[in-house]
């Protein structure tokens, strides 16, 4: 059996936002965005991370980059602690993660062609010469299945899934050995999503890339993920290999979104649960679990106790007390 080799190590990280209050605009609080999440993602796999709108999983994946600096915590990638680099180290270290994001034109100048938005990450690391640059582009958008002539068009003159393609193409340019992809079908239709999912998927195999996929939607992080890490108001409560999370889930939050996710056969018996109450927020999260305020199966001590993130067999991780007796 070959060994397999960590690629990306995330430890203990936090992500704390200061809520400023008052006359004097002192700090009066704290948003814990994301609150002690540990995973780490194997070279050439696919770790998905899902949960609901707001439980820190877009803030996990942008501090992986360190476009939110972390506020404890570690993260390694290729045996490098990216949390001590220098600005220039950190900026060199971005040709190696890039990120996709659910709307790749959003932060571009809508006046650059989708050509420029290609090249540009190919000026800011310095690599090749203008011609070679141009070639570059022309060979990335026939990779991402678009034509050389779709370099001169300008982002409004695109379809989503065309738009993302090139979102695509623009991560791909440096050569990356990991992509961080934050929501990158979420505004697609469903028919659309599975051409970018496919594509993904084959980029991965031919640029022997490994990604961390973050949606809140599971169909599609079943879809593309080898192991899957379900989040909850910031913490990691599950993360099991794909086929163990969605058929043996062990948390009482994974169970209940899984039950929510339509089946194709319609005679199959499954009890959707329902739970009760709103995600509380994260400026003043619930003590012990955070789940506790909505599990069907609280007892007293989660309301004490935060549960550990244990291994539980098979590498299917749990933070649950139920589990622990
Ligand atoms: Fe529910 Fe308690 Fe488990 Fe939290 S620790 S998920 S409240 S049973």
């Amino acid at each position: 059996m070959t060994a397999v080799e960590t690629l990306l190590e995330v430890k203990h990280l936090k992500k704390y936002y200061p809520i400023h209050g008052g006359v004097f605009g002192r700090k009066i609080g704290e948003v814990k965005a994301v609150d002690d999440v540990s995973f780490t993602v194997r070279k050439g796999e696919t770790l998905g991370i899902v949960g609901e709108s707001g439980c820190g999983k877009s803030t996990t994946g942008r501090s992986i980059l360190r476009l939110e600096e972390p506020t404890a915590g570690s993260i390694r990638f290729a045996d490098e602690e990216l949390t001590n680099l220098s600005g220039e180290n950190m900026r060199r270290m971005r040709r190696e993660i890039q990120m996709v994001f659910q709307d790749p034109f959003a932060s571009l100048n809508p006046r650059r062609t989708a050509g420029a938005a290609i090249i540009e990450p190919l000026e800011v690391h310095g690599l090749g010469n203008r011609q070679e640059r141009r070639d570059k582009m022309k060979e990335l958008l026939s990779v991402v299945g678009l034509d050389s002539y779709h370099g001169e068009r300008y982002p409004h003159q695109f379809s989503g899934g065309q738009r993302q393609r090139i979102g695509i193409a623009r991560a791909l340019a440096v050569q990356p050995k990991l992509i961080v992809a934050d929501e990158p079908v979420s505004a697609l239709d469903v028919s659309i999503q599975s051409q970018v999912l496919n594509l993904m998927e084959d980029l991965q195999d031919q640029f022997n890339l490994t990604y961390v996929f973050i949606a809140h939607d599971l169909s599609v992080v079943r879809h593309i993920s080898d192991r899957v890490g379900v989040m909850y108001l910031g913490g990691m409560v599950e993360l099991a290999d794909r086929d163990e999370l969605y058929d043996h889930p062990l948390h009482p939050y994974t169970q209940a979104l899984l039950s929510a996710v339509p089946v194709p056969d319609p005679t199959a018996n499954r009890e959707r649960i329902i739970l009760s109450g709103d995600v509380p927020s994260p400026a003043d999260p619930p003590q012990g679990c955070t789940f506790h305020t909505r599990c069907p199966h609280v007892m007293d001590v989660c309301r004490e106790v935060r549960p550990s993130f244990n291994n539980y067999g098979g590498n299917h991780f749990a933070a649950c007390h139920l589990l622990e007796k």
